[in-house]
């Protein structure tokens, strides 16, 4: 580790694969504190820096299951999929 920081350290995790808004585990959102843009199949949230806002986690969801939480690549919804038991993977500082 280097004593002279120039740069402020990274916003997010090393790495995050459960998204913030629905709790899809199957995607790598964050890598190396940064976000990968990588879009949610299921919610459709693309992980983007904007994901830092606690309450813009919340709106997105908010309006996601209120709109029948409808899966963005519906191929790739499971079969046997069940919204609370994927949203208790939500981390607790995103609920
Ligand atoms: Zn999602």
């Amino acid at each position: 580790m280097s004593t002279e920081q120039e740069f402020p350290p990274p916003p997010g995790p090393e790495e995050e694969s459960v998204c913030r808004v629905c709790g899809y585990d199957e995607e790598l959102f964050w890598e190396h504190g940064w976000p990968t843009n990588a879009i949610c199949p299921c919610c459709g949230n693309e992980s983007d820096i904007k994901d830092l806002s606690l309450r813009g986690i919340r709106d997105y969801r908010g309006e996601w299951v209120g709109h029948g939480a409808n899966w963005d690549s519906p191929l790739d919804k499971p079969k046997d999929w069940d919204l609370l038991k994927q949203i208790a993977n939500i981390p607790p500082e995103w609920r």
